[in-house]
């Protein structure tokens, strides 16, 4: 027999670490006994009792991470080991962020940002149902929800993206929407900040959150403005929330452009005001630049500029878009058109407002990680060993336990996947083992694809799917689909 399928035949005891359990509570020693995909015990000095040891001693035994926010529709098919991830002590990825979806949508023609997740060739999932057989089929490393989104479903449904929806499009939107949420989706996203969803007004969005928020799924939004007009668009998405009557998620907040730097004051301050009134969510990635496809209106002669990527001048990703302009003796105006189509880093934050995103209570961790980009940004490989690590442990901006509950048990809460994002008996097993002292993210805008340092073993529904000196173990991971809303009686 195989050693591995010798191990994963039989029960799993984690024995001798240190408990941090998802849900912001001290940390405790204890095993962890593991049978099939769950955790069974959770104690001091539990029985062997024919189950394989693992020790973990000296270690930290938390929820494996949840990555609200990604961009991996596609990776998780035609990369299934997921190191970028998986090496980070993540074990599942929410999908479908920032309007983006591979599904539902079959085109000849992939439009700016959807072409972030691949060309058309990738494009080739007609509906919900057809992308999660295909999770299914692959067994990727991690587990996968998705959000359906709505740049995806408009350039699904009109001819042309960039214009209003009439009322057919928008009904036909719906329906797309209705069989995504059936199939298991876990809700709604938009990205009205990019072209493709931009020339949608209130209305529609309101309507297409409804029906999120009648399956009793999450409605995530990559809002208008993240600059100057970043107070309206907030409001935009609350007001599109409670429309909907939808819990909503604010991706990626930040305060954008030097003129802007230090309002996460403010905005925190709003979000907290409508948190009385409403459900509101967060997530954050923890860098000060942002990255997506290349936008002319972005370069403003300020902010530094890193080529992610460029499909005319790939010899040109990596290099600041400053020293190209140089070279090209053009306007960096200029040197962005010529470079077309391709992708960047933005360095367009400031470090004290990132700190005060991730110190806010509802805040969650999500990468917003771009697995197909040349030289990506590092938040892909780095993220979570950088909150533990760097903003956690070094500079103790908050506990560990604060740490891990922003990336398990809150992140599990908001996007209702249930039965993980905890550490207790009768929760999927879940669970990646760290060495608090040494971890660390290793990658940097230089050398971004850069494994991180410190987690020792990760487990995705009771199977050993990760471990540091280990290579070539199996998926166990599948599509996590959302829990249906109770119905209440007479209903
Ligand atoms: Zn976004």
């Amino acid at each position: 027999m195989h050693p591995e399928d010798d191990r994963n035949s039989r029960a799993l005891l984690l024995r001798g670490g240190t408990v941090i359990d998802g849900t912001g509570a001290p940390r405790f020693g204890a095993d962890v006994r593991v049978e099939g995909e769950r955790i069974v015990a959770v104690g001091a000095n539990l029985a062997e009792d024919g189950a394989l040891v693992l020790d973990a001693t000296g270690r930290i035994v938390a929820p494996g991470f949840i990555d609200v926010h990604t961009h991996d529709d596609q990776i998780v098919l035609s990369a299934p080991r997921m190191l970028p991830k998986i090496s980070q002590g993540v074990t599942t990825v929410v999908v479908g962020n920032c309007g983006i979806s591979l599904a539902p949508l079959v085109h000849a023609n992939v439009p700016p940002p959807l072409n972030l997740l691949g060309g058309p060739d990738k494009y080739v999932y007609p509906t919900m149902v057809a992308y999660v057989a295909a999770v299914d089929a692959v067994r990727p490393a991690v587990n996968v929800a998705a959000l359906v989104g709505h740049s995806t479903l408009r350039v699904a449904t009109m001819d042309d993206p960039y214009r209003q929806a009439t009322p057919a499009e928008q009904a036909r939107m719906g329906e797309l929407l209705r069989e995504g949420l059936a199939a298991g989706a876990a809700g709604l996203s938009s990205g009205v900040f990019y072209a493709t969803g931009a020339a949608a007004d209130i209305d529609e969005l309101a309507l297409l959150a409804g029906i999120t928020g009648e399956a009793g799924g999450v409605y995530t939004t990559h809002i208008r403005q993240e600059m100057d007009k970043v107070l309206d668009s907030l409001d935009e998405a609350f007001a599109t929330a409670k429309r909907g009557n939808v819990p909503v998620v604010i991706s990626h907040h930040k305060c954008a452009g030097p003129r802007n730097w230090g309002r996460t004051i403010q905005t925190l301050a709003h979000i907290d005001a409508a948190r009385r009134d409403q459900a509101i969510g967060l997530d954050c990635y923890p860098y000060i630049a942002g990255s997506t496809v290349l936008r002319s209106e972005m370069v403003d002669g300020i902010i530094d500029i890193l080529i992610t990527w460029s499909t005319p001048h790939p010899e040109m990703a990596a290099r600041r878009l400053a020293g190209i302009a140089q070279e090209w003796n053009c306007t960096q105006q200029e040197a962005c058109e010529r470079l077309q189509p391709g992708g960047a880093c933005y360095f367009q934050m400031r470090e004290d407002d990132v700190q005060r995103v991730l110190r806010y209570p509802a805040t969650m961790i999500g990468s917003d990680g771009l697995p197909h980009d040349q030289h990506p940004h590092p938040r892909l490989w780095g993220t979570f060993p950088r909150v533990l690590g760097h903003y956690s442990r070094d500079l103790g901006l908050f506990s560990l336990e604060t740490a891990v509950h922003k990336m398990s048990g809150l992140s599990a809460r908001q996007f209702r996947l249930e039965d993980r994002g905890e550490i207790r008996a009768g929760a999927y097993a879940d669970i990646v083992v760290f060495d608090a002292a040494t971890i660390r993210d290793a990658a940097t805008f230089e050398q971004p694809k850069t494994q991180a340092v410190g987690v020792d073993c990760v487990l995705v529904n009771g199977r050993v799917a990760y471990r540091c000196d280990e290579t070539g173990l199996k998926g166990n991971g599948r599509f996590l689909r959302r829990v249906r809303q109770q119905t209440s009686p007479g209903a």
